[in-house]
């Protein structure tokens, strides 16, 4: 029988560097936090395993934000703002910025051009001067004792290295750093399956005029196509919508599953490589039922992204896990850090169900506590994104880039201040981080007036 382990040797890891404040994973929460980290005069260092950022948003081809506003009373208001801001206008002046959309006559989104977004990204980055190392995958840490993380060690060209840190701050998307370090988390629904994730792509070659609103009328067409039996469609709710450049339409068509049915595990190489192909075979299909529709005659596929889009993996548990009841209700939090006005979006097997906060009755959205971000267990880490503490429900909602973007910001601040006061982020009193977020443009809800405008 041969051992179904192997031992490697101990051995000595450069150091790559020693930095206040380390964030791993360069999304919509890596970002904001490495800026607000950084902006506080922390000497701060971004880990990302690709050479570009933007996360999910461009490298598995999202193109559009979420969760950036809100239906207030049946008005739309832009809730997250802050270092999203300053992201929006970098890609606005590179002229790869849509005017906001209705999504299902409810809400707003607002699609982008991926490479105006990592331009934008790298130049927000270098304004605020984080240090940044791409192509570094994160693998592990080491700790000192049990509550604290020594080291987190990278696998780079140059090989195995080690980069230590005051802080870490998990903005992975998986909560990598955090379950290394040993914090609890959950996966997915707790029940053996997860949001189920898609291949996004784009077209190209599209003529406007004779497209019109397809958006409208494509789930009626794939519906008569299934009647007729010529096509089969992996989940109903499929969004085809225009880029800035009306010639380019995105599609979130696609749903992939294992055998047995249940989702895509994120967290598994087997899985993930069954997804990529899986991805690629139903974006082609999905191309060929699109070819029929008005307007897409001479379309093409201009893009399949780098990787598979993951909705969801692991959610660390922290001091409060926010629910799906709280994104109904529009909760209100003492400990409020930032906002989330995007509903509740289950992507199950076969469909995508929203469940909205009621409108025009409510103000459309609820706070993000602070204990959100604070693994149990883990003294010098943070967590912020969509593996931060929420259920299952709650993730649906608040795993969008508008939220992502505020955690991320209230994580990078909340590392300065605790540096500041020699203090864990647990021991932070949460009064002078929103004074200070506040001070930063955050719009955190409480006793502050809703901004105006979209
Ligand atoms: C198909 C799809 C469609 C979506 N549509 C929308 C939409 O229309 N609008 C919207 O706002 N949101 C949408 N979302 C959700 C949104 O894109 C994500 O939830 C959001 O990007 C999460 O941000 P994040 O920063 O928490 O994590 P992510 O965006 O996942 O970023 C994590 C980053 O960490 C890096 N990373 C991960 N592990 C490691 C490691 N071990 N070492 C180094 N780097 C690592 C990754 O490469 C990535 O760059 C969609 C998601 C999917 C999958």
């Amino acid at each position: 029988m041969f051992s179904q382990t192997i031992e490697e040797p101990a051995r000595q890891v450069p150091l790559y560097g020693e930095y206040e404040a380390v964030i791993l994973g360069g999304g919509p929460a890596g970002i904001a936090a490495a800026v607000a980290a950084a902006r506080c005069g922390r000497r701060t260092l971004l880990i990302e395993r690709y050479g570009f950022l933007g996360g999910m948003g461009t490298a598995a081809g999202v193109t559009n934000f979420c969760g950036l506003h809100a239906n207030v009373f049946g008005e739309m208001h832009r809730v997250v703002q802050g270092i999203a801001s300053e992201l929006l206008a970098r890609i606005d002046r590179l002229g790869g910025l849509n005017a906001p959309h209705l999504i299902l006559g409810k809400i707003l989104a607002q699609a982008y051009d991926t490479a105006a977004y990592k331009i934008a990204a790298d130049d927000l980055l270098a304004a605020h001067n984080v240090d940044i190392l791409f192509h570094a995958l994160g693998a592990g840490v080491v700790m000192h004792g049990a509550r604290r993380i020594n080291a987190l060690m990278l696998e780079t060209k140059a090989g195995r290295q080690a980069v230590r840190a005051g802080i870490f701050i998990d903005c992975s998307g998986d909560g990598d750093l955090a379950a290394w370090a040993g914090a609890r988390h959950e996966v997915g629904d707790n029940a053996g399956s997860m949001l189920y994730p898609s291949m996004m792509f784009r077209l190209n070659g599209i003529d406007p005029e004779k497209a019109g609103d397809a958006w409208r009328t494509i789930p009626a067409l794939m519906e008569q196509a299934e009647a007729a039996g010529t096509h089969h469609f992996p989940r109903k709710a499929a969004i085809v919508r225009p880029q800035r450049s009306q010639i380019e339409w995105r599609v979130n068509f696609t749903q992939l599953a294992r055998e047995d049915g249940t989702a895509i595990n994120g967290l598994e190489p087997d899985d993930l490589t069954r997804g990529e192909i899986d991805g690629r075979r139903q974006a082609l299909h999905a191309f060929n039922f699109l070819r029929t529709v008005p307007g897409f005659e001479k379309s093409y596929v201009v893009d399949l992204p780098p990787q598979l889009g993951i909705r969801e993996t692991r959610r660390v548990v922290g001091g409060y896990m926010l629910s799906g009841e709280d994104v109904l209700d529009c909760a209100r939090f003492e400990d409020s850090i930032g906002v989330n006005g995007w509903p509740m979006e289950s992507h199950v097997a076969g469909d995508v169900i929203f469940k909205f906060p009621p409108i025009p009755q409510s103000r459309g959205f609820n706070e993000l506590p602070y204990r959100m971000l604070i693994p149990e267990g883990i003294d010098n880490l943070l967590v912020a994104g969509r593996c931060a503490s929420m259920t299952h429900d709650g993730q649906s909602a608040a795993r969008v880039s508008g939220a992502c973007f505020a955690m991320g910001e209230a994580a990078g601040t909340a590392a300065a201040l605790a540096l500041d006061g020699n203090a864990s982020p647990r021991e932070l009193a949460v009064a002078r981080l929103q004074a200070r977020l506040k001070e930063e443009g955050v719009f955190i809800g409480r006793d502050q007036p809703v901004p105006e405008g979209v």
